[in-house]
């Protein structure tokens, strides 16, 4: 039962030895004691930026625990029910949730009701447009829920205002610029790359640069002011978007913490992408996957085929050779 372990802890970036694959253990599928839970043959895992904040040693402060050093990692994924010994689930069933990154896993239940699925609940997943199951771990999983979660009550959007959106070839961006254009918005997006900038403007921005070769604060002066920031990165992206925001901006703090200002009246939110599932999951179950089937919806996938290639993926989601959402497919369904 090959699994992906957390055997060093890096020193800057991580590296191909910071992640690997060991395939020591193995299970017996037909008598593995599944405690009545159910056992998941795992799909699709889902490699984010936050997991670099756990790879630190035991001792030192963050917002999730690190992983501990020689264990499993954890983090989302999407599987198939190979066994269940529970009425809640169903074999042939597709989950996701937050799970051990190994090829099957055991999910027991907690006193026969409830999934344990480290406290983020377990997901089973109504495909009704027949979409590839990996996309749940990515446009339809944590990636596509922060994009539209945030645009929602956070940002307030109305038609005609402007929307700058950073790191807008990853993951969340790629997806928060398509939102944005779907309501009214019009939107200034910022990457890393020439290829990364023409790529976003085919979905549709009306100005995209390269933050790499011009300066953020220009460009956002001469295309904004910025009604809703988007941010995805932090740093001096956001100094440049505080110095350009119009009145009664609206932030979303996605990718960082920052500093305070009251100049522009600026409102600013944290976003954590659970706070919104319960009021907005069946919303989004319903727009997502029919816009996504329908072709209106373009989704960026960067995927990796193979569990052994964890290393060099999670180099690359670190050193923004990502293109959209990286996934690695362990098989594809
Ligand atoms: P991405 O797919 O956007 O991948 C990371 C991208 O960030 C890279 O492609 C690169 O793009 C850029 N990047 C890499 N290193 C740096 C750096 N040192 N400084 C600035 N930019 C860098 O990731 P996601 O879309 O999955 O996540 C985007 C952000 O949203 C992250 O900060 C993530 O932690 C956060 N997030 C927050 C959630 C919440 O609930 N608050 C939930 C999900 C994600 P480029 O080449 O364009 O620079």
């Amino acid at each position: 039962n090959p699994r992906i372990v957390f055997n060093e802890i890096p020193n800057g970036l991580p590296n191909a030895t910071t992640l690997v694959v060991d395939g020591a253990q193995t299970i017996d599928l037909d008598e593995v004691p599944l405690q009545g839970g159910i056992l998941v043959k795992v799909l699709a895992l889902s490699l984010d930026p936050y997991m670099r904040n756990r790879m630190r040693p035991a001792d030192v402060p963050g917002d999730m625990p690190a992983f501990p050093l020689g264990d499993v990692v954890t983090g989302f994924g999407v599987g198939v029910v190979l066994r269940s010994e529970t009425s809640l689930v169903n074999v042939d069933e597709h989950v996701y949730g937050f799970i051990a990154y190994q090829r099957y896993i055991v999910i027991p239940s907690i006193n026969g009701n409830a999934l344990d699925m480290e406290g983020l609940g377990l997901q089973i997943i109504h495909n009704k447009y027949n979409l590839p199951w990996r996309y749940y771990v990515g446009i339809l999983g944590m990636s596509g829920q922060t994009a539209y979660y945030g645009l929602k009550d956070i940002s307030r959007p109305k038609a005609g205002e402007t929307l700058f959106v950073s790191a807008a070839s990853g993951a969340v961006g790629h997806l928060v610029v398509q939102f944005a254009k779907a309501l009214g918005l019009k939107v200034i997006a910022s990457c890393g790359s020439d290829q990364k900038v023409s790529l976003v403007k085919s979905l549709g921005a009306d100005h995209v640069f390269n933050y790499k070769t011009v300066d953020t604060a220009a460009e956002l002066k001469q295309h904004g002011p910025v009604d809703i920031y988007f941010d995805n990165v932090g740093g001096p992206t956001l100094e440049a978007a505080i110095e350009n925001a119009a009145q009664k901006a609206r932030f979303v703090l996605c990718g960082m913490n920052l500093w305070l200002l009251n100049r522009y009246r600026v409102k600013m939110e944290g976003l954590i992408m659970t706070d919104w599932i319960d009021k907005y999951l069946e919303e989004f179950h319903e727009v997502v996957p029919r816009n996504l089937a329908s072709g209106k919806l373009k989704y960026l996938e960067h995927a990796y085929y193979g569990m052994d290639r964890v290393g060099e993926a999670f180099v690359d989601l670190l050193t923004g050779m990502n293109v959209g959402k990286s996934v690695l497919v362990l098989e594809d369904a």
